[in-house]
């Protein structure tokens, strides 16, 4: 701290080290990454990447991975927006597109960086308190506002909405921005990708770094009406924001192109996640229905800030937030079924003890 920092600056909680530490030995599920590792033809482009052309700028419009997406997602290429990690994207949406001087609206329990990016932009935020069973009631997104921003899965409870209700909250929110943050979609939830056609103010983001096992390499994008895309493009143009690197570029095609890789990471993360949710369940935790790759759960008597410490001491790292409502619940994130048994085998002696 010094005082040259701004009361905003003062205000900023550092990002927690601990959530990515340098030790190998760790059983490590507490960021939601794909416990699988990239496709190895991901990797063979990526191999392929590496040699003289690297002295050169990548192409600043990503073109050919524009290309892959909009070609995977059945939509046009002026529709797709591409970004270092959805984060990135994410915050080019709040910058251009949620500045109104009207509250943002987003869940009260949603993604953290929601909240830091309307601080860092300025935007004043209503946060709407999720339903008692956790859920997201599209009914309650009413009212004055500046856009609507969710993540469907919503994360950290995993709980998901259906297509219908997303639908249902676009017919009565035509005249603002609304954001649908698909960053795991792809482990059970329904895209809301066929609905940007009918809706030109909605956007749907998603990332590499979860279904696609690329979080290394921070690729994600947004797609949407054209008008939106470029509003994102003249965003991000004025803040002279890098380019995805060659890499990034040519991993990130390739993981387009092998569908069978992905979909048997998925089926294997999807198969554990319902392993150790009757796993975790015969451990005496609740566990809300999940649609991500992890689990959002309590344990009927034992509290979850000293679980996660005791877990931690054994080498087993889980997500614990200090936040009203949900400071009893551990977010786990799905790992190898050897993983799973480390966590599994370390809790039954912990709650035996
Ligand atoms: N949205 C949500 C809901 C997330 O949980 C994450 C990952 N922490 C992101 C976006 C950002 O992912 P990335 O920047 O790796 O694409």
């Amino acid at each position: 701290m010094s005082r040259f920092w701004s009361p905003f600056v003062k205000g900023l909680v550092p990002y927690v080290p601990g959530e990515q530490p340098k030790m190998h030995k760790l059983t490590k599920l507490n960021t939601n990454e794909n416990p699988y590792g990239p496709s190895p033809k991901v990797l063979a482009a990526i191999q392929g990447e590496l040699g003289d052309d690297l002295r050169r700028y990548p192409d600043p419009n990503s073109d050919l991975l524009k290309a892959a997406i909009a070609d995977y997602h059945g939509v046009d290429v002026a529709q797709v927006f591409v970004g270092n990690g959805s984060d990135e994207v994410l915050a080019h949406i709040f910058h251009g597109l949620f500045q109104h001087g009207k509250p943002l609206l987003f869940p009260d329990i949603t993604y953290s960086f929601y909240p830091v990016y309307c601080g860092l932009y300025g935007i004043p935020y209503e946060a709407i308190p999720l339903d008692e069973s956790f859920q997201i009631r599209v009914g309650d997104y009413t009212g004055m506002k500046g856009g609507i921003i969710f993540p469907n899965p919503n994360a950290p409870t995993g709980s998901f909405l259906p297509l219908a209700e997303i639908e249902r909250l676009l017919m009565v929110n035509t005249e603002t921005v609304v954001v649908i943050d698909e960053a795991y979609v792809d482990f059970g939830g329904e895209s809301a990708i066929c609905l940007v056609d009918r809706f030109p103010n909605l956007l749907v983001t998603q990332t590499l770094s979860k279904s696609r096992s690329l979080a290394g390499l921070r690729v994600g994008f947004a797609v949407g009406h054209p008008d939106l895309i470029e509003a994102l493009e003249r965003i991000k143009n004025s803040f002279n924001s890098y380019p995805l690197d060659r890499l990034a570029q040519r991993g990130a095609v390739a993981s387009f192109a092998d569908q069978a890789y992905f979909e048997q990471c998925q089926q294997a993360v999807i198969s554990e996640r319902d392993e150790l949710v009757k796993a975790l369940t015969a451990l005496d935790f609740e566990v809300l229905p999940s649609a991500a790759n992890f689990v959002f759960c309590r344990h009927s008597r034992r509290d979850a800030a000293a679980l996660a410490a005791d877990l931690r001491e054994d080498g087993v790292i889980v997500r614990h937030f200090k936040q009203a409502r949900i400071e009893q619940f551990l977010r786990i994130t799905i790992g190898r079924p050897e993983e799973n048994a480390v966590l599994l085998a370390s809790l039954q002696a912990i709650l035996a003890d």
